[in-house]
């Protein structure tokens, strides 16, 4: 594995001297190498803290309370997620990471989730990271899955596997802004397929950039459980706050 990682920081090297680094706030290129984010931008991140749901993860205006009003509300087949930063803080950045090809800023995140949930998500022992999946389609059209892309970041830190063999999108199914949490699980229904009957995991990660009514991770983790995955746990990039 450090091989792996030495090999990685070497193309890296190569890759910056080409196509400098950008910086995930503001997205003015970095110096010099090495560097991920400007110190002065660093300080505008917001990191998720204080009180949180039990459940989601998400943070809550009061610590007497152990569940969100969502959480309270609606079952989940996921067992816990976490999230590391305030949605608000980098929707900029969630955007062009996600649209405009900022790939680069999964470096930046990944250091930042291993510093903050670093020992929590290993003590999981997770088999496997698990993105969630693009439609194939729309994947080709954008031309990357930044969920993939920050798993492969994330996993390469915490040293998890990164499996992306084990569920495919087989629907592309509409934009869920608009929608009400019943309406986006009616939305996601045949949304997904196992690729084989065994999958041979006992815990995993999914892991998706913005968590906000968690449709989709519980829709992949219902599957996963049907399929006798015991423990499935998500990981999202960022997360809003209920009020
Ligand atoms: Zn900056
Ligand atoms: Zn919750």
């Amino acid at each position: 594995m450090k091989s792996c990682k030495t090999a990685y920081r070497i193309f890296d090297l190569a890759v910056s001297l080409i196509y400098p680094r950008r910086c995930p706030i503001c997205d003015r290129i970095v110096v010099p190498y090495g560097q991920l984010i400007h110190s002065s931008c660093q300080k505008k991140v917001q990191y998720v803290d204080g009180p949180t749901c039990l459940k989601c993860g998400k943070p809550i205006s009061n610590d007497y309370e152990e569940y969100c009003t969502d959480c309270r509300k609606i079952r989940h087949f996921f067992d816990k997620g976490y999230s590391a930063f305030k949605y608000r803080s980098i929707s900029g950045s969630v955007y062009r990471l996600k649209y405009m090809g900022r790939q680069e800023y999964a470096d930046y995140y990944a250091r930042e989730i291993e510093k903050r949930l670093g020992s929590t998500l290993k003590s999981l022992h997770a088999d496997a990271i698990i993105p969630v999946p693009m439609y194939r389609l729309k994947e080709n059209q954008r031309g990357y899955n930044q969920a993939v892309v920050l798993s492969k970041a994330i996993g390469r830190t915490l040293d998890i596997p990164v499996r992306t063999d084990v569920i495919t999108r087989c629907r592309n199914t509409v934009p869920m802004k608009e929608l009400d949490v019943m309406e986006r699980r009616k939305n996601l229904k045949k949304a997904f397929i196992m690729n084989g009957n065994d999958v041979e995991l006992n815990c995993v990660i999914i892991l998706d950039d913005i968590y906000t009514t968690g449709s989709t991770i519980d829709e992949m983790a219902r599957m996963f459980r049907r399929a006798g995955v015991q423990k499935v746990y998500a990981l999202t990039l960022a997360i809003g706050q209920t009020t």
